[in-house]
């Protein structure tokens, strides 16, 4: 599932798979539609401020060893930034730099009160205790504290970083502000002020845009075939709540290998035995097949919800689905994008499919600023509400523009904070 094996010795892929650039061919497509002139791009383009700290952590052996780690936040028109940290060997300035991005135009797609900023650390969490871990992530937070605030940054889980991530950077921040901040951080576990529903709201939201995609390519759930790539936060609960909502999940994936049956996984039996065993390899009741071929099999739907430039010119033309569901963010090269859609599929793109999670990360800041907390039904009813509503909204804009889902949902994204921009006025 890595992005690199095809980048080595390859200059015109690894423009290609450059996914500031990739951002930036989506921005200046809708930026054309829109009419938006050179100055108002270019403060809308660029981020606001990129931090890169330098991280001593002792590790168990009781050396020392010093991390990089990186928070962008692209833009703060519309309120505080709100985006992820993820902790991955091969993270990147330029990789940061396109989330933080994605992020602003993500919350604009679905109306939240918030900018976009995106973190990282370059770490292999695979090889680390949790012991590490936890003095890394102490490390990070203090590196970029100056910058965070709930009404100026707000981290939430990504890639490799989960709840007990979220609940140490809630701790290092309040000990320094010496007090209890609990809307500093979202994602966090439910008994230090995270949200009911926080945890499978991405994987819903992608459940929700599915749904809402369907209608448009003319697909009942239980006559849809379904390729999940990724099993986990966003791709494994996203499948489980396919699978109960009818559709017919045919296979999964993880970073060791990847299923397939044809008939129809039985999903929450995949993942009881992912959660027993840590990995898919040997589940019996389906074959297992080369990952590399995952995205290529024969399906109505295809959900990349593991990691960006997974569809590229090269498998452009081999796959098969009518329809694909971004769980990840930037899976789809801006180029394989425009091809695909050539030839009619319709691509839910990134910032509107994978944008439950960040919606309930805006009700959990909500709650805990509030100190009164909802029930899963509120949440999970408002969430549909949001999404919903963003679909419709993007649907509409496709048509009146005359472009895809992806153009379209960049064009309404970045209209809403041209607006603010045009009302606020340049402070100087
Ligand atoms: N990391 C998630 C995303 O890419 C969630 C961000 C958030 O909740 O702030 O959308």
């Amino acid at each position: 599932m890595s992005s690199g094996h095809a980048l080595a010795n390859d200059p015109a892929m690894q423009e290609e798979c450059n996914p500031f650039l990739s951002m930036a061919r989506g921005f200046n497509t809708a930026a054309d539609h829109l009419e938006l002139d050179e100055g108002l791009r270019d403060v809308l383009r660029s981020p606001d401020r990129e931090l890169k700290v330098s991280l001593p952590v002792r590790m168990d052996d009781g050396r020392v060893k010093v991390f990089t780690g990186y928070r962008v936040q692209h833009n703060t028109l519309r309120g505080p930034c709100k985006g992820g940290i993820r902790f991955a060997p091969d993270v990147n300035l330029d990789e940061v730099r396109a989330l933080a991005a994605w992020m602003t135009w993500k919350c604009s797609v679905v109306n939240l009160p918030f900018g976009g900023g995106k973190g990282g650390v370059i770490c292999d969490p695979r090889t680390m205790s949790k012991g590490e871990l936890e003095r890394l992530t102490r490390a990070y937070t203090i590196a970029i504290m100056d910058i965070l605030g709930p009404d100026r940054d707000v981290p939430a889980p990504d890639m490799n970083t989960n709840e007990q991530t979220m609940a140490w950077i809630m701790d290092t921040y309040s000990m320094h502000a010496r007090r209890t901040t609990t809307a500093i951080v979202t994602g966090k576990p439910l008994s230090i002020g995270g949200s009911q529903g926080r945890r499978e709201a991405t994987g819903r939201g992608v459940m929700i845009s599915a749904n809402q995609a369907l209608k448009i390519v003319g697909l009942r759930p239980e006559d849809t075939r379904v390729v999940v790539q990724g099993s986990g936060n966003v791709g494994g609960i996203g499948a489980l709540l396919m699978h109960q909502e009818g559709y017919r999940i045919t296979s999964l994936s993880d970073m060791y290998g990847c299923i397939y049956n044809e008939n129809g996984l039985d999903v929450p039996a995949v993942m009881l035995h992912l959660k027993e065993t840590g990995r898919l390899e040997g589940y019996a009741e389906a074959e297992h097949i080369e990952s590399s071929t995952q995205l290529e099999l024969d399906c109505d739907v295809l959900v990349p919800a593991a990691t960006e430039n997974q569809i590229t010119s090269r498998n452009a033309d081999r796959i098969q689905a009518k329809l694909i569901v971004e769980g990840a963010n930037g899976p789809t090269t801006a180029v394989a994008s425009k091809m695909l859609e050539d030839r009619g599929v319709v691509i839910v793109p990134d910032i509107l499919a994978n944008a439950g999670g960040v919606t309930v990360s805006y009700f959990e800041w909500v709650q805990d600023r509030m100190g009164y907390f909802w029930t899963q039904e509120i949440v999970n009813s408002r969430l549909e509400q949001i999404m919903v509503q963003a679909f419709d909204e993007v649907a509409e804009t496709a048509k009146r523009y005359q472009v895809g889902l992806r153009t379209a949902a960049y064009i309404l994204a970045i209209d809403r904070v041209a607006t603010v921009y045009r009302m606020r006025g340049l402070f100087s």
